[in-house]
């Protein structure tokens, strides 16, 4: 690898560079890292051996020898030992305040690979568990990821866990309840479900235990269950974020949820507080409460301009959902569309960012032509809006995007849902979702991420490697050659395309000299590893601002907790 000398001393261009690579004078750096493979995503997505790192932000880049001789006797080096390290990935569309405020009580199915293993963690669960506990399983499953391809049953979650109420929930559109849990909650009959809620029946006309009807009733529901005091969801938070860490995420981009109140962001308020914040999040509110939206948001913000907060926490905006009238709703009404136009337009005026929920390709335009008639009147090429999921967007809809300078956030949701989707639209048309290739030609800006965690697994790279494979958990590969990115491409998404969304990107999300020194180091080699073993691929070492997150064999020493 040719040295970069050069690399440092334009990059270090406050500090008087001379012919040797060690500028004159100048301190000793805290950490170098030597012998690696590190993709630094920058333009020309090039690999370097060494990377030091001086108070907490990328001092250098070159060598092996160029970082070896920044090193003083207090700097820490970590030999690499031909690792591959990639920048600190980061998540464009994670709820990931929501989900860490349950992550200490709640019971997790993400990756497996059977029902008999799934229904293991339950047992394990109710043996760990305070004895009678809620086990609650929230989502971030699906049927085809276990080889029995199916639910579980009632009587199986009872034989898992006899002594404690159990709910388990899939998606927004089915939960199945214990009896003990349908006790505890008080449900004897379908009248005493949520509006819209149903008992599920078998094929013999008797009630399976389960629930089902839209996602109002399903999100009612799981609000009925206990919630975890204040300790537990900080110890929650804690957690969590220690968990995106072991897999090399390193920023999030959290997009609010459904009934995600004030008091729901104070845990993450005090981790920031406390200094052990391990993840950097940007993060954005949503319009609660039905028919005052406008208010409300305006209430929550009248002290929070955009960007408020620092490096590790920061106000990110509006969204994903700005009013429950355009929620999902491919026909709004005049009205509807009014009282979001204002909403948007009032954001705009304080030069907010926002990001949009948006599933269907057909009705887009109802969206686009807002964002359109703003923009004619309040320029937003500059404030960062985005668009969520719209998996099968049209090259016009792209070609709109790009025009406003709207992002796009794209989510592997077609991981648990892309057999559904052949279902309905046909293997034709789900060659070409998401079109990320085409959008990437037209300069749109793209961030990858996952919508964890009901939805979807948090797992980066289990993304990543559906991005590459463009196969189902179920195995089927439905997505063509044409929308396929390359390895490069993926990670840029991942980092650097994520990094635009809250304004970070000559902050972060590539491993250059001046930025911020969030990094992970691989325990495969992510650009030569068989496509499909990169989806197992996890962190042996974050570093988060220069500082060890997480560490694993051979580098557990590392970690200070
Ligand atoms: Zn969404």
């Amino acid at each position: 690898m040719k040295s970069s000398i050069l690399t440092m001393c334009v990059a270090a261009a406050f500090v008087l560079c001379g012919s040797a690579a060690v500028p004159a004078g100048a301190q000793s750096v805290d950490t170098v890292l030597v012998n690696g493979k590190i993709l630094t995503v920058d333009g020309q997505f090039s690999t370097r051996e060494g990377l030091a790192v001086r108070d907490g932000k990328i001092a250098a880049v070159g060598t092996t020898a160029d970082v070896r001789k920044l090193a003083g006797p207090q700097t820490r080096v970590v030999d690499l030992q031909g690792r591959t390290v990639i920048p600190g990935l980061i998540d464009s569309h994670l709820h990931a305040i929501r989900a860490a405020l349950s992550f200490s009580t709640e019971v997790n199915w993400i990756g497996a690979p059977s029902l008999v293993d799934a229904l293991a963690r339950i047992r394990e669960a109710s043996r760990t568990m305070k004895p009678g506990a809620w086990l609650i399983v929230a989502g971030g499953w699906n049927v085809q990821q276990f080889k029995e391809n199916r639910r579980p049953t009632q009587a199986e979650l009872v034989a898992a866990a006899p002594n404690n109420p159990v709910y388990v929930q899939l998606g927004y559109g089915w939960a199945m309840l214990t009896p003990a849990a349908a006790r505890a909650l008080n449900i004897n009959s379908e009248a005493d479900l949520p509006s819209g809620g149903r008992f599920e029946k078998d094929a013999g006309g008797r009630p399976t235990g389960a629930v089902t009807g839209g996602q109002g009733a399903i999100v009612a529901l799981f609000d009925r269950l206990p919630r975890p005091t204040a300790d537990q969801q900080v110890e929650g938070t804690k957690l969590f974020f220690r968990e995106l860490n072991r897999l090399g995420l390193t920023g999030v981009v959290d997009p609010g949820g459904n009934n995600l109140m004030p008091d729901d962001y104070q845990a993450v308020f005090k981790v920031w507080r406390d200094g052990q914040l391990a993840v950097r999040i940007a993060y954005t509110l949503c319009g609660q409460t039905p028919g005052s939206e406008f208010e409300e948001l305006k209430n929550w913000t009248a002290l929070l301009p955009i960007g408020f907060g620092d490096d590790l926490l920061r106000f990110n905006g509006l969204g994903e959902r700005i009013t429950a009238a355009m929620n999902n709703n491919d026909r709004p009404s005049e009205s509807d569309k009014d009282h979001y136009y204002q909403i948007v337009k009032w954001a705009a005026d304080r030069g907010m960012s926002l990001t949009m929920h948006w599933g269907q390709e057909a009705s887009v335009d109802q969206l686009l032509s807002i964002f359109e008639r703003v923009n004619k009147e309040v320029p937003i090429a500059n404030l960062r809006w985005s668009i969520a999921h719209l998996n099968n967007a049209s090259v016009r809809s792209l070609e709109r995007m790009k025009a406003l300078g709207v992002g796009w956030t794209v989510q592997d949701a077609m991981y648990f849902g892309g057999d559904q989707f052949v279902q309905q639209s046909g293997a034709e048309a789900a060659r070409r979702v998401p079109p990320v290739v085409t959008a990437s030609r037209l300069g749109v800006a793209i961030g990858a991420g996952t919508d964890a965690h009901r939805v979807a697994s948090y797992n980066p790279f289990t993304a990543l490697q559906w991005f590459l494979d463009g196969k189902t958990v179920a195995g089927t590969a439905i997505r063509g050659p044409e929308e396929t990115p390359s390895r490069a491409d993926a990670l840029r998404f991942y980092t650097i395309g994520s990094a635009w969304f809250s304004r970070d990107e000559r902050k972060r999300g590539s491993l250059e000299v001046g930025k911020l020194a969030d990094l992970a180091v691989l325990s495969k080699d992510y650009m030569t590893v068989p496509v499909e073993q990169i989806g197992g691929i996890e962190s042996v070492l974050t570093m988060l601002g220069g500082k060890v997150v997480y560490a694993a064999a051979p580098y557990q020493q590392l970690e200070s907790r």
